[in-house]
């Protein structure tokens, strides 16, 4: 079966899938010279192996609200590839989590997770409950009442959750409270543990910093930095506000960053203080808004922040939410350089029209896998029980970041992408991402 066969008995399979879809589709039509070059990828139908998930758990999720009512969830893991490690990848707490986004997400990590070069397979979970005034004590119950679920499926060897959209440091302890209460075993089941109780330095700020450190070999790349750069930021979760603070750090300004109510704009930019300042808020789950007060600048209510003229936009806050119309706006304010944050937060129309103007892009599995890049660097200190200093792994997160860029370039070059100086960063990084799986497979021959 050739990959536009693949393609379309995706479509038909799963029409009500869409994101699932797209993320199929911008794999499938990136790696064709790749396939064309390895004609034991089709001899083997790694393609067709690999839009498949090697399984996908469904559980119910019982708890109690504060009222002493009961309530019921929906959870999934989808447990993707484990050609390269055990399964990874974060788990997400939204009203819009359903089967066709995990899958999307799941699909995504495989590639993600091979271009660390750091042994992950690729996988995802979560649940449709939304955290959003839900007190701590809800927060607690549910998250105990999802890894009960959960616990069955998972191991330090077999599959390891960790963080997303919902769920920070706070979820993931409740979560591996409740693994190591029902199993008795303390070992890396779960990243993004708390620095103390097995996390890792530098996990919580990893993605915004992955992203950023991205992007300064991008701009290296067209000989550029970062310095006096204006910075487009959207979301305000973690991922965001770190890539945020390693911009301000680099001497670029920033200034946006916003939330499903709106967007905050300085035009001053965000420093150290003000940044801070921004973590408390959301850490407390307060409005965004409030900031005005404190420090000036401007709230737009319902508002994105691509209408502010900049050099680089960090979109951060969640799949899809760049659509064409957004590409143009950031194409006219003079946006010369994109790298995602978020998981596929460019649709497929954004992509080809920022493309098609030579902006530089970087798509979310080369940009934004400083965090799971980390994660594995957790797993890698649970297991031999020694943790490494903030500065060590900063410096690990540095080159990792800087292999990514290197070998999505380099593949970009090869497979005859790059067109006078443009990098196809997105054909780059999907290349190298299947390229590292299907290998695998071949050689593992029929099995998974
Ligand atoms: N959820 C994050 C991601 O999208 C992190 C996953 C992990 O650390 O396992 O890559």
């Amino acid at each position: 079966m050739s990959i536009s066969q693949a393609i379309e008995k995706v479509e038909a399979r799963y029409a009500h899938q869409p994101e699932f879809i797209q993320a199929v589709k911008e794999v499938a039509l990136t790696i064709a010279p790749l396939y064309d070059a390895h004609p034991e990828y089709e001899t083997f139908k790694i393609f067709e192996r690999l839009i498949e998930p090697d399984r996908v758990i469904g559980f119910r999720i019982n708890w109690e609200n504060d009222k002493g009512e009961v309530q019921v969830n929906r959870g999934w893991r989808v447990q993707f590839s484990n050609a390269l490690g055990p399964y990874k990848g974060g788990v997400r707490f939204h009203p819009t989590v359903n089967q066709s986004v995990l899958k999307f997400l799941g699909f995504e990590q495989i590639f993600k997770n091979a271009l660390t070069g750091l042994p992950m397979g690729g996988g995802k979970g979560g649940s449709d409950f939304d955290p959003k005034g839900k007190t701590d004590n809800e927060i607690r119950r549910f998250c105990y009442a999802f890894m009960r679920e959960l616990h069955q499926y998972v191991s330090k060897d077999i599959d390891v959750p960790a963080g997303d959209i919902g769920v920070g440091g706070r979820e993931v302890s409740y979560m591996f409270a409740m693994y190591k209460n029902l199993t008795h075993e303390y070992g890396g089941v779960l990243t993004g543990k708390g620095v103390g109780f097995g996390g890792s330095l530098m996990r919580t700020e990893a993605t915004g910093y992955g992203a950023v450190y991205f992007l300064e070999n991008m701009l290296a790349a067209q000989n550029d930095s970062m310095e006096g750069k204006t910075v487009l930021v959207s979301g305000a979760g973690n991922v965001s506000l770190h890539a945020a603070e390693k911009a301000n750090m680099l001497g670029a300004k920033v200034i946006t960053v916003s939330d499903s109510q709106g967007t905050l704009y300085d035009e001053s930019g965000f420093d150290q203080e003000k940044i801070d300042w921004l973590k408390k808020q959301k850490e407390q789950s307060k409005p965004l808004a409030d900031y005005v007060e404190v420090f000036g600048g401007e709230w737009l209510a319902k508002q994105k922040p691509w209408k502010f003229k900049g050099d680089i936009a960090i979109p951060s806050a969640t799949q899809n939410e760049v659509d064409e119309d957004d590409a143009k706006l950031m194409v006219e304010n003079g946006i010369k350089y994109v790298a995602e944050g978020a998981n596929m937060p460019l649709t497929a129309e954004a992509v080809d029209y920022v493309c098609l103007h030579r902006v530089h892009y970087a798509p979310g599995k080369a940009a934004n896998a400083g965090g799971v890049a980390v994660s594995a660097l957790e797993m890698s200190q649970n297991s031999v029980r020694q943790y490494k200093t903030f500065e060590q792994i900063d410096e690990r997160l540095k080159a990792i970041m800087k292999n990514i860029h290197d070998c999505a370039a380099e593949a970009s070059e090869k497979y005859g992408q790059t067109d006078n100086g443009y990098i196809n960063y997105m054909a780059g990084a999907n290349i190298v991402g299947f390229k590292r799986v299907a290998d695998a497979l071949v050689a593992y021959g029929i099995l998974n």
